[in-house]
């Protein structure tokens, strides 16, 4: 009952013999596999690790031998029960486990052609894997892949997070490598687009998306308390004139309106996004370095919350001694349930609960 004679390739690494690192070897295949002891050499607060290729074959066993490593009398007794059960598993699954490693074998062959550097996830079966890409400015930029049996035959499903609909180049046989090189062909071509809405993400307060993702092409900019701007750049041509809708009271937006009339011809294709977009507006956007976001993020006149799942307060009175600001949908309950209120088409007309003063609100988004 020797661990060195029935185990060859399971190495102890201290002299006392309570941590071996190695191999194990079941039907003649060898899996990876480390023992750790703590220096009582009690079993109960062993530790075992194996690759994912043994856990694959072990499946549910995992479990069953984790609480059998805590009721064998000795080290030795357990890995004979590891590796009867790995046996066992692999005679019954030895055609499942034949293609399941063929393809494992493909992938690990595919991401060592492609680079391990470029690997930034796995998981522990190889079902999903994420290639990393960090671009010029040091932005990182993950495509990830999700493999099924057909591999690499069949394209895998992928997901990514580009400013425009991304469809993956896929050439089977030749691997990960081609798709991943188209990745960062698609990355390269929205550099400008990232490197203008960065310059707004830093200096100005956008209130919307929250926390923007490389493929948002949407941002809401506070100019004051609740007035703000929604911009839509294209990724395209990114230092085009965006798409502008103006968000606040009837009151606020007006001058706001009448300077984009006046300044449009002076936007300068060549500038920044933050600095025609101040010019078209004649405003100097607050920024984080000069503004704290409370100001420009009030709360809901109704139900005293900024955020209402995806919606934050964008109705506001029109009464410039009031500006209260409401969420739609806190307003158009409130509305409804006025007796004074009327219907009529998509518009209900009502009084603001605050000033009383009237105020009109749309069924359907602007
Ligand atoms: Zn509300
Ligand atoms: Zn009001």
């Amino acid at each position: 009952m020797n661990i060195l004679t029935d185990f060859p390739y399971l190495i102890p690494q201290e002299p006392d013999g309570f941590h071996y690192n190695g191999y194990i070897s079941i039907k003649n295949k060898l899996f990876r596999l480390e023992v750790k002891l703590p220096s009582s050499g009690n079993l109960q607060d062993g530790q075992v690790n194996c690759d994912w290729k043994l856990r694959q074959v072990l499946g549910n066993f995992s479990s069953i031998l984790k609480q059998r490593l805590q009721q064998c009398d000795t080290l030795h007794s357990f890995l004979k029960e590891l590796q009867s059960v790995a046996e066992r598993q692999l005679e019954k699954e030895t055609g499942f486990e034949e293609s399941s490693s063929q393809l494992c074998r493909q992938l690990i062959t595919d991401i060592e052609d492609l680079g391990w550097e470029k690997l930034a996830y796995v998981d522990d079966d190889f079902q999903e894997i994420h290639l990393a890409y960090t671009d010029s400015d040091g932005r990182t930029h993950v495509l990830k892949l999700y493999i099924n049996k057909q591999y690499p035959h069949e394209a895998p499903k992928y997901s990514v997070q580009l400013p425009v609909k991304f469809e993956l180049h896929w050439s089977g046989a030749r691997g990960l490598t081609p798709s991943y090189q188209h990745f960062v062909c698609a990355v390269q071509s929205y550099q400008e687009f990232w490197s203008l809405v960065g310059e707004l993400d830093s200096n100005t307060w956008v209130l919307e998306p929250e926390k923007p993702a490389f493929s948002a092409r949407h941002r809401r900019i506070a100019i004051d308390s609740s007035v703000s701007v929604q911009i839509t750049v294209d990724p395209v041509n990114p230092r085009a004139l965006p798409d502008c809708k103006f968000l606040g009271s009837d009151h606020a937006i007006a001058p706001l309106r009448q300077s984009m009339n006046n300044n449009i011809s002076d936007w300068d294709e060549n500038g920044s996004l933050l600095k025609n977009l101040e010019h078209l507006l004649d405003v100097k956007f607050p920024s984080p370095s000069t503004h704290s976001k409370e100001e420009f993020s009030a709360e809901c006149g109704i139900c005293y919350a900024y955020r209402l799942e995806d919606e934050i307060p964008d109705e506001v009175c029109n009464d410039a001694r009031c500006h209260q600001p409401f969420h739609r949908a806190c307003l158009v309950e409130w509305l409804r349930a006025l007796p004074s209120s009327r219907q009529s088409f998509n518009t209900i007309f009502g009084s603001c609960p605050y000033c009383e003063k009237a105020m009109t609100v749309k069924l359907i988004a602007r």
